[in-house]
């Protein structure tokens, strides 16, 4: 028998190559004394035909949805098979009989996400998972040529980086409680000091008590550091990173775009410099457009998809009061009231993807500001280090990955853009 071959590559050989492929039984039916066999691998499906003259016919008979198959055949030109092109099926092996699969066309997504082991077989959840890989590939690609070094920071912490409200307890080997992190923002601080410009990659956790399309209570977390550089330089990194991304999935993955229905035309527009808007003026159209949100106030999904509606690529909204961002941030120094801050919001209504911003460097003010929002400093103790012993002006982010791919993919709910998610109400499988 023939090499086994991608099905993708299978489909590229001329009418009257014989071929093995192998993969999963996408669709089985029978027509008249025809058995349909459509098979699935991770390049493609094809359709194998076996007439009752084929030594495989009475298994191609008897496989069901689902089941392992290796199946040989001469290729054959057949306009109407998806690809062009089909096997007339000699041979089937059967590796494993699936039994009666449970997935349905009508299922709901509460029983997809119950069997989200089974569904990401999906069309749809493969389309979204190369997407996805892309997405990973092009952050690496990006940092990796632009002088950052990637750095590893521990799951276990023992205080807060965003606030007690959404930390994860965890009962520690020696019995005392320690937290899942958060953000590895403070751990890529303190490694400027050596590297300059740090990045990391890694799962956040926030015990996020409200229902949403955008927050999961473990996601992936992409986070950088820079030393000597303040809130423009950071913007830059972060218009540029995003853009590159977009870039890369617009090359390596049209065909899943496609089958996603994602329309292109936005996606193509990603091109740096992404427009600015200060928190000011997006307080003055959010009341313009008769939404109940005054100066001071944190900006929620609502309101950031109203300011999607002022916008046709990702945007920075800049300059968030003193009061919504947390206590590390530096206040502007010609106006204090507001942080030097911003947040990247994604376009066609998905909102913000990215938070960042200058870090207060001065030991002083960093004392003076924790106190002022109530927090202990003994608890900050190995950080408030971090400004005693050579300090340096230095700016971060955080970028949300899961987020990212839910808008580039065009999703509607952030479940989708990752394999197994983990919500306020689902932690199986
Ligand atoms: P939100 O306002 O939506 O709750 P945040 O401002 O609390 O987000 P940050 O602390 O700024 O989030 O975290 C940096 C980035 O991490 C966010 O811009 C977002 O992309 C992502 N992120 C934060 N929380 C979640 C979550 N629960 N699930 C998925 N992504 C998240
Ligand atoms: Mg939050
Ligand atoms: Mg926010
Ligand atoms: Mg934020």
């Amino acid at each position: 028998s023939t090499a086994v071959k991608p099905i993708r590559e299978a489909l590229r050989l001329p009418a009257g190559s014989q071929v093995t492929v192998r993969g999963w039984v996408y669709r089985r039916r029978d027509l008249g004394d025809k058995a349909f066999v459509v098979v699935r691998d991770s390049t493609g499906i094809i359709q194998a035909v076996f007439t009752p003259e084929s030594p495989g016919h009475a298994l191609a008979r008897k496989v069901t949805v689902e089941s392992s198959v290796i199946v040989g055949g001469a290729l054959r030109e057949d306009p109407r098979a998806p690809g062009g092109k089909e096997i007339a099926g000699r041979n089937i092996e059967i590796v494993g009989l699936a039994e009666n699969f449970p997935i349905r066309r009508d299922a709901s997504r509460e029983f997809l996400l119950e069997v989200r082991h089974l569904a990401v077989r999906s069309r749809k959840m493969t389309a979204v998972l190369k997407l996805r890989s892309t997405v990973f590939e092009a952050l690496h690609e990006w940092f990796r040529s632009n002088g950052f070094y990637e750095v590893h920071c521990p799951m276990f912490i023992s205080a807060a980086v965003e606030g007690g409200a959404t930390l994860f307890p965890v009962k520690y080997v020696d019995g005392s409680t320690v937290y899942l992190t958060q953000s590895s923002q403070f751990y890529l601080e303190a490694l400027i000091y050596s590297l300059e410009k740090v990045y990391t990659v890694a799962p956040s956790f926030r015990a996020e008590k409200s229902r949403t399309r955008r927050h999961l209570t473990e996601f992936w977390h992409a986070e950088a550091e820079v030393a000597w550089t303040g809130l423009e330089g950071i913007l830059k990194v972060e218009e540029e990173l995003v853009s590159h991304i977009v870039r890369r999935v617009l090359e390596k993955n049209r065909e899943e775009l496609e089958l996603l229905g994602r329309n292109l035309e936005p996606l193509k527009n990603v091109e740096p410099p992404f427009p600015r808007i200060s928190y000011d003026k997006a307080i003055e159209i959010l009341q313009g457009k008769g939404l109940n949100v005054k100066w001071g106030d944190d900006l929620g999904a609502d309101e950031e998809r109203a300011l999607t509606e002022e916008f046709d690529k990702p945007f920075f909204l800049y300059g968030f009061p003193v009061g919504v961002k947390a206590f590390y941030h530096k206040n502007d120094p010609s106006r204090p009231e507001v942080t030097l801050s911003a947040d990247l919001l994604a376009p066609e209504g998905y909102g913000e993807i990215i938070g960042g911003g200058e870090r207060i460097e001065k030991l002083e003010e960093l004392l003076d500001k924790i106190k002022q929002f109530g927090l202990n400093p003994s608890d900050y103790e190995w950080y408030l280090d971090l400004r005693r012993y050579g300090t340096v002006p230095h700016a971060g982010f955080g970028l949300g990955m899961d987020r990212l791919v839910t808008w580039i993919a065009g999703l509607d709910h952030i479940v989708d853009s990752i394999p197994f998610p983990r919500t306020v109400t689902r932690t199986y499988p």
